[in-house]
């Protein structure tokens, strides 16, 4: 985990700069959004590179009432050390036989279980703690990952939670899917999935589920598919300022703001003549005679090595590119003549705003998504937050949306436990 809140005043080789006011706009952004449903901030893997509990926080004071994490560790560390509000919901779901199931439940977590063996842990959890777990039944509708399949498996899955339920030793408080292709705006697997989740949905409700939220929606189905926003929406790239693809527009179409700039001081400027090779296998020869920047940061620090011949660089007023190689620990561009200083500043990506690129043109130039460019941003890179705004997060009230039946105890669903298929 990266909290360097150090000032940026001491010269550094490098560091990532991140903006908590743009991600509060962000949050306030999403939730104008989707104003129907609450926000889960996920702040999955050091919330995606920026540092999970600055920004836990920060997401929290502008709004969200749920953060999500994939590993239950991820969650019991914001848990213990956010100081977040009591009634900060943090669920988690990728689970593995053997986790830490007990730890979550005294931790207040949210769980999600996709099948037998993990509701089979949690309600043993459970009874060894003497309390219910919070318990989110997850539907594969079509991702093909983790999440539990429709017919014969679903009325299993559902029954056996029920049963638990009625037995006190979980509540149901979610039901919920993800989908596979909510980036690509029209893919006809998008209206499939939503089908399949209101029918699954539906059939767990018959069989007697009242959980608090029903939720598929990730950043880009919240950006495009206000029919997808149910009770909760799932945000993870988008509180980053971060557009989920070309497709889906820029982040400025939906008044997002990128959180993380990265800059590096440069760490040598010298004249070559022409015909010089740069770097391991002297993929670039200097053309002529030019002045070379040595940039004090490689692929150890989360520069994708394919971005070696094509990442762009801000540089002395211009966008340079890596020349050559991209080395562990460093890359070299060519400044073209310039004279610059050593110690002046290399802006790799930011906002956009001041003529840098964004870490979007990272992932053109690399060939791959910006989830990727922000979050192998490597722990040798501090972290330096910027805007950071009060520090005390006021009183959070949990909004309470979907359909919450007050006093609900389960009491009709005795069927569960002896009716393992759905008699239809
Ligand atoms: C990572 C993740 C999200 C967030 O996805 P974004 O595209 O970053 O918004 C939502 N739900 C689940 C299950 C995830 O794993």
């Amino acid at each position: 985990m990266n909290e360097t809140a150090t000032q940026p005043t001491a010269p550094l080789r490098a560091r990532a700069e991140i903006d908590l006011g743009a991600l509060r706009a962000n949050v306030r952004t999403l939730r104008a959004l989707a104003p129907g449903a609450a926000l889960m901030a996920v702040v999955k893997s050091d919330a995606y590179g920026h540092g999970a509990v600055p920004c836990a926080r920060a997401a929290v004071e502008a709004g969200a009432s749920w953060l999500g994490t994939a590993t239950p560790e991820e969650a019991l560390d914001l848990r213990a050390r956010a100081g977040l509000p009591d009634g900060v919901r943090i669920m988690c779901w990728l689970w593995t036989p053997g986790g830490p199931w007990r730890e979550a439940i005294e931790a207040d977590l949210d769980v999600s279980v996709s099948g037998m063996w993990a509701l089979e842990e949690v309600v043993a959890a459970a009874r060894a703690v003497g309390l219910p777990a919070r318990v989110q039944l997850k539907a594969d509708t079509g991702l093909g990952r983790s999440g539990c399949q429709p017919g014969d498996d679903w009325a299993e899955l559902v029954g056996a939670a029920l049963c638990a339920e009625s037995d006190g030793l979980l509540r149901i408080t979610g039901l919920w899917s993800h989908l596979a292709c909510a980036d690509e705006p029209g893919h006809p697997s998008i209206d499939a999935q939503l089908a399949l989740f209101r029918e699954m949905v539906a059939y767990a409700e018959e069989r007697g589920v009242r959980a608090e939220v029903r939720h598929i929606a990730n950043s880009p189905a919240t950006l495009t598919r206000s029919d997808s926003h149910f009770d909760l929406v799932r945000t993870g790239i988008a509180v980053y300022g971060i557009s989920p693809s070309p497709e889906v527009g820029s982040s400025a179409d939906f008044g997002l703001r990128p959180v993380m700039s990265l800059k590096a001081s440069v760490a040598l400027v010298k004249q070559v003549p022409g015909g010089h090779g740069v770097s391991y296998g002297h993929h670039y020869i200097t053309p002529g005679v030019t002045t070379l920047g040595l940039i004090p940061v490689g692929y150890a620090d989360g520069i994708p090595r394919h971005a070696s011949g094509t990442g762009p660089v801000l540089v002395g007023g211009k966008w340079r590119t890596v020349a050559g190689r991209v080395a562990m620990d460093q890359f070299v561009v060519d400044l073209g003549g310039d004279e610059l200083e050593a110690g002046a500043e290399a802006v790799l990506f930011g906002a956009g705003d001041h003529g840098e690129p964004t870490a979007e043109d990272w992932a053109q130039a690399a060939g791959t998504i910006a989830y990727e460019i922000v979050t192998r941003i490597g722990t040798r890179v501090p972290r330096v937050y910027v805007n950071e705004g009060v520090g005390e997060i006021a009183e959070i009230v949990p909004e309470v949306v979907g359909e919450v039946i007050p006093g609900y105890e389960g009491d009709d669903v005795a069927q569960g436990c002896d009716v393992k298929r759905s008699g239809t």
